[in-house]
């Protein structure tokens, strides 16, 4: 008997938002039920957004953690209540789930806050995983519940876990393998792994993309899909830009270059493992399942119109010698160390003879701690709140547009395809109320 092929399907929290959202999931999979099909899902709507307040308010000890919690249980209860009988065993499955929460509340917060958090903020995922799956189970579409701690192997970096990929492969093909082979689909959370001691570990905001791409890989998926609220990739974010067209077809080299800078329509580790297995990926909308979407592959084109990421909440460092002293090879690679050391994604860096820029992700308290540690050699300064624009197959007209009413603290460009700039807002003038008076 010939071998059916694996399809990769994955829903986003605006996807999964409440209970309407989830009868469209299904609706979709409707049409799609003869497929062999791994389905990964992440929290619903903004639930990871409410399970960090949790975490940040047990930490603080400010009294909050179990009222927000409340707060985020009684809204899953109600999308449970519209969707399910009372005797359906999603209840206790959910109500399972948000006690492991419980217990670590109730003990003192623990020393490693980034540990703390992934044990939290997990249960997003564990949850919506249990609605959704028992959800197309009731209306007629067999689905087997897989815990992708069992299969997603990290090192021990939490909020940040590397995956390890030998032993993902290996668990991959001992457990979700044979569940494939069974009727019906097989779903499972994105975002969330293990260490090999069984901690769990999370991959990264927004990382359940990643984890779709992740198993795309060792599932040897024929295409990979995700399910957005847009009409797939777009020349820029609809949120911030008017006049946005979608294209039909990227490369992944585009899509890589894209995403890596600010386009969030796609986590940008998601590119990799299917490219290097060339897997397709479709980004499509939930909201007009027939549309067409846009397909990333190895088709490479070479007429791309003006594409535009933005990345907010940048940083700027201007690191400078106390001395006079020229930047030399070892300074930099002890302030590349510790960018390795604190896993800091740089987006851009220019240097002169005596001073090196670098602009990076403003997350958590990254760039102080970088600060902290370069201060005893140099001069740092930060300028925080800055903007890093990436444009791809630049016009002068679309550069001009972008650069009014900011300034423009740093600019590169990278051959004739990529203008880069970290930029800010031209402050706003106070104007003198009585003129002549100051
Ligand atoms: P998910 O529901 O999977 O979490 P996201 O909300 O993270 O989905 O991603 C979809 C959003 O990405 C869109 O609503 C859009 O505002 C934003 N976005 C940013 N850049 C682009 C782009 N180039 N094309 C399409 N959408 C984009
Ligand atoms: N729920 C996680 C987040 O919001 C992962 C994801 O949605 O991709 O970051
Ligand atoms: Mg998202």
């Amino acid at each position: 008997m010939k071998q059916q092929t694996i399809h990769v399907f994955k829903f986003g929290g605006s996807s999964l938002r409440d209970a309407a959202a989830i009868r469209n999931v299904a609706n979709i999979l409707r049409n799609h039920k003869e497929k062999r099909l791994a389905i990964i899902v992440s929290a619903m709507g903004k639930t990871t957004n409410a399970l960090e307040t949790v975490v940040e308010a047990h930490a603080a000890g400010t009294g909050q953690a179990f009222p927000i919690l409340n707060d985020i249980k009684a809204q899953h209860y109600r999308i449970i209540d519209e969707l399910f009988d009372k005797e359906n065993e999603v209840y206790s499955a959910v109500n399972d789930t948000f006690v492991e929460i419980e217990w670590v509340l109730e003990e003192d917060p623990h020393e490693n806050y980034d540990y703390m958090y992934d044990q939290i903020v997990s249960v997003g995922e564990l949850v919506s995983s249990r609605i959704v799956a028992a959800y197309l189970n009731k209306v007629g579409l067999p689905t087997q519940w897989l815990d992708a701690r069992d299969i997603i192997v990290t090192d021990n970096i939490f909020r940040e876990g590397w995956v390890q990929w030998e032993e993902t492969l290996e668990r991959s093909a001992r457990i979700a393998r044979p569940m494939m082979d069974k009727r019906g689909f097989i779903l499972t959370q994105g975002f969330i792994g293990s260490t090999s001691e069984n901690f769990t570990t999370t991959l990264g905001r927004e990382g359940s993309d990643y984890t779709a791409a992740i198993f795309s890989y060792c599932l040897d998926a024929e295409d990979m899909t995700i399910w957005k609220d847009v009409p797939g990739v777009l020349t820029a974010d609809p949120r911030l830009f008017e006049n946005v067209v979608k294209l039909d077809r990227l490369s992944y080299k585009e899509a890589i270059e894209m995403t890596y800078y600010g386009a969030k329509v796609i986590h940008p580790k998601t590119i990799k493992p299917l490219q290097n297995k060339s897997i397709p990926l479709f980004v499509k909308s939930f909201i007009d399942p027939a549309g067409e979407g846009t397909l990333i592959s190895d088709e490479v084109e070479d007429n791309y119109p003006p594409m535009v990421a933005v990345e907010q909440d940048q940083c700027l460092l201007s690191i400078s010698t106390r001395d006079f002293s020229f930047v030399a090879e070892h300074h930099i690679s002890h302030i590349f160390n510790l960018v390795a050391d604190l896993r800091i994604q740089v987006n851009m860096m220019q240097n002169s003879a005596i001073s090196f820029s670098l602009i990076i992700n403003d997350i958590d308290d990254k760039a102080d701690r970088l600060a902290e540690l370069l201060k005893d050699k140099f001069k740092v300064m930060l300028d925080r709140g800055l903007e890093l624009i990436t444009v791809r197959h630049y016009q002068h007209d679309v550069l001009e547009n972008l650069r009014r009413g900011k300034i423009v603290l740093l600019e590169e460009k990278i051959k004739d395809t990529t203008v880069q700039m970290a930029v800010k807002d031209v402050p706003v003038m106070r104007r003198k109320l009585v003129p002549g008076k100051n």
